[in-house]
């Protein structure tokens, strides 16, 4: 099976190479399925409605090469179904599986909210068909229906704890050029943060308490350049700070900012996601998680911000807010 940007012309992915080993992990493996920024731009663009080929690649400034290739390959992990119309028209549809990314699509779109720097997410106004009001999206553990903060969980090896191959490719990080995209660019600023397997990957492992580049490299034995330039970016962006450790030669311990670690909702979504739709062999999942305060395992639940109603998939609706349009 080729992986998203293996047989792309555009100079973004560099194909080729040989095999990645690192432990098993359902964020790694849903990052590698849709953790590619034209894949999160295209999902988007499902949420909103939009399936027509002319009408993703305006709206997603991808090049045709680029898009058919990462709708190919979407197909392929079952994440869009293709579909011919009344008039013939070939249309790209989210399936039950994207679609149930809607949670980690309202994280990311909250994220953006208070830590984004690019004002597009202001604009969205969420209903909730369950109880027909707008809504702001709420993270609460499953069994205690509190708030579950990035340092409140502990993670255990599950049943599914192994080791995954995966497609070790060189790639060169470039971001989406805020001038090509439509004007859905509702977390534009996370796509270009996370979309990249090795920056999003990088994250997951901070917030396991990882803090040292070797540390990091043990877990991701990418190319160490790729690694520095991968934790150049978090900082850049404002995800991680950095605190010397040692001065000869020069050490730094990277921790997430703030910015950083109001990431961990999308990545707890994320993390479900991967349990429930990737897991090939059916192991069960490589991480138990425990939410400290109750002591219980933890089920992260997506709750209506108005009646506390946990949300689900097709009950939300996301519109621009008329004043902005
Ligand atoms: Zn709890
Ligand atoms: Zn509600």
């Amino acid at each position: 099976m080729h992986t998203p940007g293996t047989h792309d012309n555009d100079n973004d992915n560099r194909g080729v190479l040989s095999k990645l080993v690192t432990r098993a992990s359902s964020i790694n493996r849903a990052l590698d399925e849709i953790g590619d920024k034209w894949c999160l731009l295209i999902l988007q663009e499902g949420f909103w409605g939009v399936s027509a080929f002319n009408e993703l690649m305006h709206a997603t400034g991808a090049s045709r090469g680029v898009l058919s290739n990462r709708l190919k390959w979407l197909q392929s992990v079952g994440c869009l179904s293709r579909e011919r119309g009344a008039a013939g028209q070939v249309r790209y549809h989210l399936t039950d599986k994207s679609l149930d990314l809607y949670q980690c699509a309202l994280m990311a779109l909250q994220w953006e909210r208070h830590h984004g720097r690019d004002r597009g997410a202001e604009d969205v106004v969420l209903r909730h068909r369950g109880c027909g009001s707008e809504f702001i999206p709420r993270v609460r553990c499953g069994a205690c229906d509190g708030e579950i903060g990035a340092w409140d969980v502990d993670y255990a090896p599950g049943p599914g704890a192994t080791h995954d191959e995966r497609e070790k490719k060189t790639r060169r990080r470039s971001s989406v050029p805020l001038g090509r995209v439509s004007g859905r660019r509702h977390y534009l600023g996370l796509i270009n943060i996370v979309g990249d397997r090795w920056t999003a990957n990088l994250i997951a492992l901070c917030f396991h308490g990882l803090t040292r580049f070797e540390q990091f490299h043990r877990e991701l034995p990418v190319a160490t350049n790729i690694l520095a330039d991968r934790l150049r970016l978090l900082l850049a962006q404002d995800i991680l700070v950095r605190e010397p450790y040692q001065v000869r030669p020069p050490r730094h311990d990277y921790r997430l900012s703030a910015r950083g670690e109001a990431l961990f909702p999308w990545f707890l979504t994320l993390l479900h996601w991967g349990d429930r739709w990737c897991d090939a062999r059916g192991a069960g999942p490589p991480l138990r998680l425990t939410h400290r305060s109750c002591g219980e395992p933890l089920v992260a639940q997506v709750t209506c911000g108005a009646c506390g109603e946990v949300l689900r998939a097709r009950e939300v609706e996301f519109r621009a807010s008329p004043a902005q349009r």
